[in-house]
């Protein structure tokens, strides 16, 4: 009976061991993914211009006034250079609707 039960975590052990790297696997492929998802993103909230939901091209870099401290600022439209305050969506100066930033504010 109990040389039985070490034959099962023998046989436990060796199926581990035979798989984990599997495991190791995945996680590599999720982090790759994961990754490269963020280089697209980041190359998206990089970009000088973005897609309004209607089309339009809408500036990310330029002048903005910041909402929260209303400095007027030369840079990014997704952060104010003064306050600090990150933006997770911009208004299109064209129709006027939001957009989102790529990295999601
Ligand atoms: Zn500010
Ligand atoms: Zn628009």
């Amino acid at each position: 009976m109990r040389s039985h039960r070490l034959i099962l975590w023998l046989g436990l052990l060796a199926l581990y061991a035979a798989t984990a790297w599997i495991g190791g696997l995945v996680a590599l492929v999720v982090v790759v993914i994961a990754s490269a998802f963020f280089v697209l993103r980041l190359r998206r909230a990089l970009a000088p211009t973005i897609r309004c939901p209607a089309g339009h091209t809408v500036p990310t870099y330029g002048r903005f006034e910041c909402s929260v401290c209303r400095a007027q600022t030369m840079g990014s439209a997704w952060r104010c250079d003064w306050c600090g305050a990150r933006f997770g969506h911009i208004s299109c100066p064209t129709c006027g609707l939001s957009c989102g930033s790529p990295l999601g504010g």
